[in-house]
């Protein structure tokens, strides 16, 4: 199979990361998580006290950090922050830091490198449009507020946090405006992609619908 590249985008609990984890172990390709990259920037920051709006420290920072993605571990000069980067904190803090043009362009390189030798799966909020806009497939997820909610407090839950549905949707609102109305690679559906629509679908479907797409264009 020649190597290919699969962009999903879209907002935050639209079932991107979970779907694109299980189809590329059906595909046995990459999947890459930009997101985690962005949590583990902001998690570092937040651990050394910087402050939020210091750009050119956070820059530094992101320049010298070592960041490692291995299956579902993700590393940060040296210390495994897994669980760590899906704090609320963080979760809070990530839209501020994945705003600044250099932390961009510095995880978007790393980004690319993933897909130098092999196939790969990534999902995030500028893949099709920024990272890959060549990417051989191109999926674009969405998904009703109140459903993207009772997924995250799941998600929250599974991590051992007890969060209000309110409280989770107020949160996501806000991360959903700062990531579309920002200046450096807004999230945007791009052109080509195809949308899917997740409010009434299981995991097993968001699969499939995928896997189907690509199979076929695949076996062309
Ligand atoms: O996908 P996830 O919710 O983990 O992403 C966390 C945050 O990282 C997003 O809200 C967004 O601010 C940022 N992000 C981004 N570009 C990406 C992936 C994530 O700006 N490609």
């Amino acid at each position: 199979m020649r190597n290919f590249v699969v962009a999903i985008d879209g907002p935050s609990g639209t079932g991107k990361s979970t779907t694109a984890r299980i189809l590329a172990d059906k595909l046995k390709v990459l999947y890459i998580d930009s997101g985690a990259m962005y949590r583990a920037i902001t998690y570092l920051v937040l651990k050394k006290k910087i402050n939020p709006t210091d750009s050119s420290k956070i820059i530094e920072l992101t320049k010298s950090a070592d960041l490692k993605l291995e299956g579902e571990n993700v590393y940060i000069n040296g210390e495994d922050v897994t669980k760590q980067i899906r704090s609320l904190e963080v979760t809070n803090r990530v839209s501020a830091i994945s705003k600044i043009r250099e932390v961009r362009e510095i995880l978007v390189s790393k980004q690319r490198e993933f897909a130098n030798s092999q196939s790969v799966i990534m999902d995030g909020r500028d893949i099709g449009t920024v990272v890959f806009p060549n990417a051989d497939f191109k999926f674009y997820f969405t998904c009703d507020i109140k459903t993207r909610a009772a997924r995250r407090q799941q998600d929250f839950r599974d991590h051992g946090l007890k969060i209000p549905l309110d409280k989770i949707k107020l949160e996501l609102k806000k991360r959903d405006d700062i990531d579309a109305n920002r200046k450096e690679s807004p999230l945007r559906k791009a052109k080509e992609s195809i949308e899917v629509d997740t409010t009434n679908m299981i995991i097993e479907e968001q699969v499939d619908c995928l896997y189907k797409k690509i199979i076929s264009q695949l076996d062309n």
